[in-house]
């Protein structure tokens, strides 16, 4: 007599199967997840407000919006 079945076969073939698609469908939740956690990232970066650059004023040394009217007092 054989070591093994037909029916032996078929359910750790389904095991496998089973596993198998577990990990696609964890992966599959992962990488969504990761799309979303990324998206939320950008969403962010983009209604960061601008911080305006400040450069020290060559004549009073104060520090001025670049591009600002500034007028040393
Ligand atoms: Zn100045």
């Amino acid at each position: 007599m054989f070591g093994f079945s037909i029916p032996k076969i078929i359910f750790t073939a389904a095991v496998i199967a089973a596993v198998w698609y577990g990990f696609k469908w964890l992966n599959r939740r992962q990488q969504v997840e990761a799309e979303r956690a990324q998206a939320d990232l950008n969403k962010g970066g983009a209604e960061a407000p601008d911080v305006e650059e400040m450069v020290p004023c060559p004549d009073c040394g104060a520090y001025v919006a670049k591009g600002g009217d500034h007028r040393c007092t």
